[in-house]
């Protein structure tokens, strides 16, 4: 095997007409063939890198509180792990597929190498509505479904995280159930667990933060600053949220945001904190004072200067790619925009930065707390926002340069930082046989 060879297989890349389809799988694939293309990969390379490593499917017997018994489906794909053990989230969504595990797994293998972290890619999930299930009912899925992956999670193999329907409380229901099998408290086998149970500081924070970092980053790229800019945010939970609390604290004017319920805005800017305290009571955006409503669809479409979509794939597709106003576009969700999007978007010179590299900031932070755990020692938050800030700032740069260098988008120019280095690792290490 050799890596970065010449560019000589036209055969890799079945996506030719670019994708647009309900599959993140394939829209993951699409960019990752067009990357490969763009660096040359060699074919032997391609083939390792494409397929996942292992992808488990579990059964989830759960006894309900009304004494009925469910069965739940879980998932769990560790896509890659040349450069360290697996890592990446557990979603717990009505609907979570293998198709969408799998896209994700790979997301996060191309992040922790945009972002230049030892570490893998993985994901999970479970097909579960966990707004119409008991706390008792959370904790029975999340212990069983930990049991059953009791062999495949571990600090050195495969280390989850929280991603869409789960929270820190989730994770240290994850962490205690691998500890007693274990026999020993073991925090460093999952991250994003609770502060006291050897959370780190920052990383409630981190992915938003990591995200107005990107956008601060991004702004001049387009004649703007963060400061002043008009931001959209769709989704309001752990990531969307956050970005809005931090762009609004660096005076950015957030005009809308919005929930799965749909969304609310105001030309002239939204007292955010005073929304999170109204949402936190309610858990509704709705009725906050001196906005008026907005649907999921026209929200995407409002006049902005950045426009921040934090809530699941496919939101941004070919038939409103074109309606959307926003000069830069920084994904907090994983792959909410599709190919063919991308291609309207680069049309019309909107910067798209891509999900692999803007909300790296929750996995970098994931990584800092497991270092900490194995360590024992643990940082300030200043020293964990510090860290995360550098790294963000240099991946940018490393990303900007290579779309430079290469002349493609930022998107095209993360997935070749990615692969490239996963590649060379992956070639360094050489093939096990
Ligand atoms: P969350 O469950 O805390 O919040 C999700 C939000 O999106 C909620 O406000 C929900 O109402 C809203 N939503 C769901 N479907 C929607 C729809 N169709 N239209 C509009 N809003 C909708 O999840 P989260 O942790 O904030 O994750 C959001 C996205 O960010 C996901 O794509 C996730 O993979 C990605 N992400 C999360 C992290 C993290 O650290 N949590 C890190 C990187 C990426």
């Amino acid at each position: 095997m050799s890596t970065i060879a010449e560019p000589q297989f036209p055969t890799i890349g079945s996506h030719p007409q670019g994708t647009d389809s309900a599959s993140p799988f394939e829209e993951m694939m699409s960019r990752f063939d067009l990357a490969a293309q763009k660096l040359g990969l060699d074919p032997g390379l391609y083939k390792v890198l494409r397929e996942p490593v292992r992808e488990t499917k579990v059964s989830i017997p759960v006894a309900m509180d009304d004494g009925r018994i469910e069965v739940f489906i879980g998932y769990r794909v560790l896509h890659n792990i040349a450069r360290g053990p697996g890592k990446g989230g557990i979603r717990f969504d009505k609907n979570v597929s293998l198709d969408e595990v799998r896209a994700l797994a790979a997301w996060m293998t191309w992040k922790c190498a945009v972002v230049n972290i030892p570490f893998g890619g993985a994901k999970g999930g479970v097909i579960c509505d966990p707004q119409s299930l008991s706390r008792a009912e959370l904790e029975r899925i999340t212990r069983r479904y930990t049991a059953e992956l009791m062999d495949q999670f571990g600090p050195e193999k495969d280390v989850p995280a929280p991603d869409m329907g789960t929270n820190p409380q989730t994770m240290a229901w994850v962490m205690d159930t691998y500890s007693m099998h274990a026999r020993h408290t073991v925090t460093s086998v999952v991250t994003g667990k609770p502060l006291s149970l050897g959370g780190s500081r920052g990383r409630v924070e981190a992915t938003g933060r990591g995200l107005m970092l990107i956008a601060r980053e991004a702004a001049p790229l387009r004649g703007l600053t963060l400061k002043g800019s008009r931001i959209v945010v769709q989704g309001f939970g752990n990531v969307g949220s956050i970005a809005a609390r931090m762009c609004h604290e660096q005076g950015a004017k957030i005009v809308a945001v919005s929930d799965i319920h749909g969304g609310i805005q105001n030309a002239n800017g939204i007292d955010i904190p005073a929304l999170i305290a109204h949402y936190e009571k309610g858990k509704s955006l709705k009725g906050f004072p001196g906005t008026q409503p907005v649907s999921n669809e026209a929200l995407l479409e409002l006049d902005c200067d950045i426009l921040i979509p934090a809530a699941n794939e496919n939101q941004i597709r070919q038939k409103n790619a074109g309606n959307i106003k926003a000069k830069i576009i920084v994904e907090g969700a994983n792959g909410p925009t599709t190919q063919r999007a991308d291609e309207v978007l680069n049309g019309k010179n909107v910067l798209v930065v891509p999900d692999i590299l803007a909300n790296a900031g929750g996995v970098t932070v994931s990584y800092f707390e497991w270092v900490q755990d194995r360590a024992g020692f643990f940082w300030r938050e200043s020293e964990v926002n510090e860290r995360l800030e550098d790294i963000m700032v240099q991946s940018f740069r490393d990303v900007a340069q290579m779309a430079e260098k290469y002349g493609v988008s930022f998107r095209i120019a993360a997935y070749m930082l990615g692969i490239s280095r996963v590649a060379h690792d992956t070639m360094v290490r050489g093939l096990y046989a």
